[in-house]
């Protein structure tokens, strides 16, 4: 997989991060690295391409381009906007070089020009004309005014201190333990078959994280604290539960279960491993909570 900061200096163009800048024909494209190392199917580019907002029957035009071009031009998902088209790049086997980028960038700002369609030129905010600056949007580099761009920042933040105070009631910690409880067990299960599988516990933080949502938490900054505590906390619980269930299916202590000859040699590996996969859950569900903190990122 080619690395867009390579992608970036083979063509020249602005680098920062996991972001490629870049303009073609007066259109300045975003293309953006998404990384998971938790689920390699969140490893992805995507390319933006901000537009003069165009017309209903522009947009089915474009589809229908897009539509039709997809394999060549390595298209996974994409969707058409008024004013942003949004292309979610196909890996593939070798994934994207330099050469497919520019390939596929100038094929469809090729086409853009043959329907006339303008590249955003106005404020993202005001939609008037002569932008003074520019400013990053969920990653998307756009035109846009100073004062627009400061009176913006302002209300973001003044609105994320606004989501940050909102307190979370009794209903949502109950619904991240129900969640994690839920999520442990086809852990519990599987261990209780003998069938002794860590990995099963990597789902117990999504399952506590769906919990919290469906019992009406609002995501803030300390949720994901909550979540990780909660998991980890049902995930321990688990295994030592396990153990309490065999002492009494067999009437013996506690003790003498878990120092038994079969039990003792295996337990602290289990109890690692199902904690090793657990965090490793969380950690990729602290990518979702992340996006759901905020809906907007100005940078
Ligand atoms: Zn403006």
């Amino acid at each position: 997989m080619a690395t867009v900061k390579k992608i970036a200096t083979e063509l020249n163009l602005e680098f920062d991060k996991q972001k490629v800048y870049g303009t073609y024909q007066e259109f300045t494209y975003t293309l953006f690295q998404n990384i998971s190392y938790a689920n390699s199917q969140d490893n992805f580019k995507i390319l933006y391409i901000p537009m003069e907002k165009i017309t209903d029957e522009v947009v089915g035009r474009v589809d229908q381009f897009i539509s039709d071009h997809k394999k060549e031009l390595r298209i996974f998902k994409y969707t058409v906007g008024k004013d942003l088209l949004t292309l979610r790049l196909n890996e593939g086997f070798k994934g994207i070089n330099s050469e497919m980028f520019k390939e596929i960038y100038t094929k469809i700002i090729n086409y853009l020009l043959t329907l006339d369609v303008q590249p955003k030129k106005t404020c993202v905010y005001c939609q008037e004309e002569n932008p003074d600056t520019t400013i990053y949007i969920n990653n998307i580099k756009l035109p846009a005014h100073e004062h627009c761009k400061q009176e913006a920042m302002l209300k973001n933040e003044a609105l994320r201190k606004e989501k940050e105070s909102q307190k979370n009631g009794l209903n949502p910690l109950l619904g991240t333990i129900l969640g994690a409880f839920i999520g442990v067990i086809p852990y519990a299960i599987a261990v209780w078959f003998g069938w002794y599988v860590g990995i099963l516990t990597f789902l117990t933080g999504y399952a506590a994280y769906k919990g919290f949502m469906m019992f009406g938490g609002n995501t803030i900054k300390s949720t994901k604290f909550m979540v990780s505590v909660v998991a980890l906390v049902m995930i321990i619980l688990s295994n030592f539960g396990i153990i309490e269930m065999l002492a009494i299916i067999n009437n013996v202590p506690f003790r003498t279960v878990l120092y038994s000859d079969v039990i003792s040699s295996i337990f602290f590996e289990m109890l690692g491993m199902s904690l090793l996969f657990g965090v490793l859950g969380i950690s990729a569900v602290f990518v979702k909570i992340k996006k759901d903190e905020y809906s907007t990122v100005i940078e």
